[in-house]
């Protein structure tokens, strides 16, 4: 087996990296960052993003753990003082996963280049950078709604933690072959009107968002912005690909949600 060690630079994170390299080494497991079985990121859900996308070409044969150094994570369940154990788990691998859903991402230009497609692990947003951004949204080729406001964010199940839930969406499990789109800041009034609440759309469903001409948006992939070239629409879709973790033990989705926003044990 040939595991990948992939740390954010921080003190706490090298250490940790530098302890399961040695770790990893004494047992005879190979590092290896350019063909692993396992990738193992050290830092926060941040940094297990960073990964995702440095190793998305690999992921039907590429399983991730996450050690993280901050606060708990939701892509990281494994605690900084955990390492012994978790090179145990490694040792004694015998192949375990979980698989949850991705957010492909196809988006065409207005200068007619070629169409880009992308994968989110959390979550794409189109947004405007300075005024209303201003869109169409089709769902299944029909039109839904015209847009007007900052944005839209459209999210998986695991990223429905993250910034879908700082703009109002739900909560969604994992379990959900679903994507989520959630309003920033619609304008809902006599003129203009949206649906004004998260929808979810089911794995044979996709949303497509065309938005006006001419406009400066930002379209961001996670923590990445595809920038630059004006846009001529985004389509949405549940991706073929999954992303595969390392089970080695299980955390319930639902307990991770309590102990991150509610702490009732702190
Ligand atoms: P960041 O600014 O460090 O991320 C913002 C926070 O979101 C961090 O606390 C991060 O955890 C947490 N986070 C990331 N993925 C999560 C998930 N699936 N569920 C719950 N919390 C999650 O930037 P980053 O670390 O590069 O992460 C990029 C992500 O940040 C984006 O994909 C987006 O979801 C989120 N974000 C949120 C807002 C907002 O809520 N207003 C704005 C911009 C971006 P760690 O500290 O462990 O990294
Ligand atoms: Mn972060």
């Amino acid at each position: 087996m040939k595991v990948s060690i992939f740390g954010n630079n921080g003190p706490a994170s090298m250490k940790v990296s530098r302890a399961l390299k040695a770790g990893l080494t004494a047992a005879g497991i190979t590092i290896d960052s350019l063909d692993p079985d396992i990738v193992v990121t050290v830092g926060g859900d941040g940094t297990l993003l960073s990964a995702f996308h440095h190793y998305n070409d690999r992921l039907d044969h590429v399983r991730f753990v996450g050690i993280h150094t901050g606060h708990l994570g939701f892509y990281t369940d494994w605690r900084d003082y955990e390492v012994q154990e978790l090179i145990k788990s490694l040792i004694e691998d015998n192949g375990q996963s979980v698989s949850y859903p991705l957010l492909n991402i196809k988006v065409e230009y207005a200068d007619g280049t070629h169409p880009d497609e992308a994968l989110a692990l959390n979550e794409s947003t189109i947004k405007k950078v300075s005024g209303t951004m201003v869109a169409d949204v089709y769902i299944k080729g029909e039109l839904f709604e015209s847009f007007r406001g900052d944005g839209l964010c459209l999210s998986t199940p695991t990223g429905s933690t993250a910034y879908n839930k700082s703009v109002g969406g739900a909560v969604l499990s994992p379990h959900f072959d679903a994507v989520q789109m959630a309003e920033i800041a619609s304008i809902n009034n006599l003129v203009f009107r949206t649906l004004g609440s998260p929808l979810i759309i089911p794995a044979d469903e996709w949303v497509r968002i065309e938005p006006a001409a001419a406009a400066d948006n930002i379209l961001m992939c996670d923590q990445l912005a595809i920038e630059g070239r004006p846009i001529k629409a985004i389509t949405y879709q549940i991706a073929k690909q999954r992303i595969s973790f390392a089970e080695y033990r299980h955390t319930h989705f639902w307990q991770r949600v309590e102990s991150s926003f509610i702490g009732r044990d702190r």
